[in-house]
C-alpha cells in the first residue's frame, strides 16, 4: 500500500511539472497518453480475468460520438454527456456481453473482434449522424460552469481521471473481486467451486471496462473536437490491447506504464523516420511493430517484470482475539447421501449405481485404484458435472445444479490435480475460499469500503493456514511452495468456507510424514469438534486405515465394499481387486 502511494504522489508531482511547463504540442500528447490509459486500466482488469477484447476501440468510438453528439446536436452540458455516453456504453457492453461472453478459448476475441467490425462499420456508414467518412467537425470543447478548458486544463482534468481510476482499479485488484478475476482466469470451475458466480462476474468486469472505455472516447472527443471513425478501427482496439500487454497485467500500475510507453515509442518512432532517417511514413508502423514485438518476445510480463508491487495490503496483524476459519461453534450436522448415481462419458460408464453416505462427524474413507471413478464421484458430489442418472442429497435436501451454490449448501473440496492462482500470495489464495461469506463488490472496493471485510477474511485465512502449519508462509507467492504444502493450502482453503462436509481429493500426495500426521490430527480435530463430515480418496493406506471410521472401495465405477477399516481389509474381493496390488 505504501509503495503504490509513493508511486502515486511522486508520479503526480512529475505529471504537474510536465503539463505546466511543456510546450502546447507535447501537453497535449500527454492528454492522449492519458486517455489511452485510461482505457488500458479497464482492459486490463478484463485481461487479468482471461477474457481477451479485441473489439474495445467500438467503445471508445461509441463514447466519443455519444458525447460529440450530444454536447454539439442536442446542446447537452459536457459533463452530463459524457456521463450519459458512459452509460450507454455500459448497456451496450451488457447486452454485447451476455450475448458473447459464455464463448471459450479463441471464439470469444473472435467475437469481439466481430462486433468491433460491426460497430466500427456503423460509425462511417451513419453520415447523417456522425459525419460518415469525412469526421464530425466543430465538436464544443469541455466546460464545465461556462469555464472552456484549454488542452493543458484538458491534460489535467484527464490525468486527474486516470489517477482516481487507477486508485480505484488498484483497490479493486487487490480486493474479493480481483481474487475472484484471477481464479476465474486459472480455472473457472475452481472459482466456481468457492461461489464465483463466473458468468456474473465476467459480465461485471467487462462493463466495468466497456464504460472506462466510453469514458476515455468522450474525453478524447471534446480534447479533439473533431472525430473521424479511423480512429476506432479494429487496428485502433489492437493498439490498446498492445499497450496493455506491453505494460503487463499483473497490475494497474502495468496499464498505465503501458500506455506511457506506447506513446512515446509512436512518436519516437514518427521523428527516428520522418526525421533522422528521412524514409517514407510507412516505415514507422513496421519499425514500430518491431519494437513492440521484440520487447513482447523478450518480456512477456511486460514492463511490470521491472517493477515489483506488493499486490495485497501487508498482512494484518491478529491482536489478541482470535478468530476461527470456520467459526468455532459446531455446525449443524449435515450428511451427504448419494443414491444410485450414474455418470456415463459417451459410451464410458464412470459411475454406475453409486449409493453411500457420508455421515456427520465422521471420517468416511473412500480407495479404489486409478480410474475406478474417484474424482469423477467428487465432481459429481460438487455439481462440477451433472449425474447422468441418481439423486445427491445434502440434510435430505437435493443438492444444488451449480457448484457456485453447492459450496453455499456446506460442501468444500480440495482438488487432485492441485488448483491455486499462481499470481497470488498463499495468504490470497486461502482468502479465496471465503469468497461467499464476502459481500464486497467493485463498487465497494473501488470506493476503499471492504476494509473491515478484507481485514476479518485475512485474519480467518491466517487462522486457516495456521490449522494446516502453515503459517509462515502467507505471504509467499503460492507456486515457490513445494507441491505437498500446496495441498494443505487446498485444505485451508477449503475450511474458509465453513464447510458441513469437507472433500478431499488425494491430499495426502507429497506430503512428508510429519505434514501427514498433522492433516490426520487436523481431520479428527475437524470431526470432533465441529461435527464436519469428511470424505477422504487418498492412496496412502496407512493413512487411510488409520484415521477413518468408515470405508467405501470403488472399483470400475461401481462400489465393491463397505464397512470398517478392518473389515474391508479383510473382503477377499478388495484383497484380489485393489489391497492385492499394493502388497
Ligand atoms: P479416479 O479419480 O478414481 O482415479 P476418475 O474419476 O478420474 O478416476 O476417472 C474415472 C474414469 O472416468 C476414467 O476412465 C476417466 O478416464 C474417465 N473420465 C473422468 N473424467 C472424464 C471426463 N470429463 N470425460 C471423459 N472421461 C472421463
Ligand atoms: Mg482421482
Amino acid at each position: 500500500m505504501h509503495s503504490t502511494k509513493s508511486i502515486l504522489v511522486g508520479t503526480t508531482l512529475v505529471l504537474a511539472t510536465m503539463i505546466a511547463a511543456l510546450p502546447t504540442y507535447y501537453a497535449g500528447l500527454l492528454a492522449l497518453a492519458g486517455i489511452h490509459a485510461i482505457v488500458c486500466l479497464g482492459l486490463s482488469f478484463l485481461l487479468a480475468a482471461g477474457q481477451l477484447s479485441l473489439g474495445h476501440a467500438a467503445f471508445l468510438g461509441t463514447g466519443a460520438y455519444a458525447a460529440a453528439i450530444l454536447t454539439r446536436d442536442a446542446g447537452w452540458p459536457p459533463l452530463l454527456a459524457l456521463a450519459a455516453a458512459v452509460a450507454g456504453c455500459a448497456a451496450l457492453a451488457c447486452l454485447l456481453g451476455h450475448l458473447t461472453l459464455r464463448l471459450r478459448g479463441h471464439y470469444l476475441p473472435l467475437a469481439t473482434l466481430a462486433w468491433g467490425m460491426a460497430i466500427h462499420v456503423c460509425f462511417g456508414a451513419a453520415t447523417g449522424v456522425t459525419g460518415g467518412a469525412s469526421g464530425l467537425p466543430d465538436i464544443p470543447a469541455f466546460s464545465l460552469h461556462g469555464a472552456v478548458l484549454g488542452t493543458r486544463a484538458m491534460t489535467a482534468l484527464t490525468w486527474g481521471v486516470v489517477a482516481l481510476s487507477f486508485l480505484a482499479f488498484c483497490r479493486i485488484h487487490r480486493g474479493r473481486i480481483g481474487r475472484a478475476a484471477a481464479a476465474i482466469k486459472s480455472n473457472p470451475t475452481m472459482a466456481s467451486a468457492f461461489g464465483v458466480d463466473v458468468a456474473a462476474v465476467k459480465i461485471r468486469i467487462f462493463v466495468l471496462s466497456a464504460a472506462m472505455t466510453a469514458l476515455a472516447g468522450g474525453l478524447y472527443a471534446f480534447y479533439m473536437q473533431f472525430l473521424s471513425p479511423g480512429s476506432f478501427s479494429v487496428g485502433a482496439s489492437f493498439n490498446l490491447l498492445i499497450m496493455v500487454v506491453l505494460g503487463g497485467v499483473l497490475h494497474p500500475l502495468g496499464a498505465l506504464l503501458g500506455a506511457i510507453a506506447f506513446t512515446g515509442l509512436e512518436i519516437g518512432a514518427q521523428y527516428l523516420v520522418a526525421s533522422l532517417l528521412d524514409l517514407p511514413g510507412q516505415m514507422e508502423s513496421m519499425l514500430f511493430g518491431a519494437i513492440l514485438i521484440a520487447a513482447l518476445l523478450r518480456w512477456p510480463n511486460g514492463l511490470m517484470t521491472w517493477v515489483r508491487v506488493p499486490r495485497s495490503a501487508a498482512a494484518p496483524a491478529m491482536e489478541g482475539h482470535a478468530v476461527s476459519p470456520a467459526g468455532a461453534d459446531r455446525l449443524p450436522a449435515r450428511a451427504l447421501r448419494v443414491e444410485a448415481v450414474e455418470k456415463h462419458f459417451g459410451g464410458l460408464r464412470a459411475l454406475q449405481g453409486v449409493s453411500l453416505e457420508i455421515g456427520a462427524a465422521r471420517i468416511t474413507g473412500l480407495i479404489g485404484p486409478n480410474g475406478a471413478g474417484k474424482s469423477t464421484l467428487f465432481n459429481v458430489m460438487t455439481a462440477v458435472l451433472p449425474a447422468t442418472r441418481g439423486r445427491i442429497t445434502l440434510g435430505g435436501e437435493p443438492l444444488a445444479r451449480t457448484s457456485a451454490q453447492v459450496v453455499r449448501q456446506g460442501v468444500a473440496r480440495t482438488f487432485q490435480h492441485v488448483q491455486l492462482v499462481a499470481e497470488l500470495s498463499v495468504l490470497e489464495n486461502v482468502m479465496l475460499g471465503g469468497y461467499i461469506h464476502g459481500r464486497a463488490g467493485l463498487l465497494a472496493a473501488a470506493l476503499g469500503r471492504d476494509r473491515a471485510e478484507e481485514r476479518a477474511l485475512a485474519a480467518a485465512a491466517h487462522a486457516a493456514l495456521a490449522q494446516v502449519g502453515l503459517a509462515a508462509e502467507a505471504g509467499r507467492p503460492v507456486a515457490e511452495l513445494t507441491l505437498g504444502s500446496q495441498r494443505l493450502v487446498e485444505v485451508a482453503r477449503a475450511l474458509m468456507a465453513h464447510p458441513r462436509v469437507l472433500l478431499l481429493d488425494e491430499p495426502a500426495a507429497g506430503l512428508r510424514e510429519p505434514e501427514k500426521r498433522a492433516l490426520v490430527a487436523l481431520m479428527r480435530r475437524l470431526r470432533d469438534e465441529r461435527g464436519m463430515a469428511i470424505l477422504l480418496v487418498e492412496h496412502d493406506m496407512d493413512l487411510v486405515m488409520g484415521c477413518v471410521d468408515y470405508l467405501f472401495v470403488l472399483n470400475y465405477g461401481e462400489l465393491l465394499s463397505q464397512g470398517a477399516s478392518a473389515e474391508v481389509q479383510r473382503d477377499p474381493a478388495v484383497v484380489a481387486a485393489y489391497l492385492g496390488a499394493e502388497a
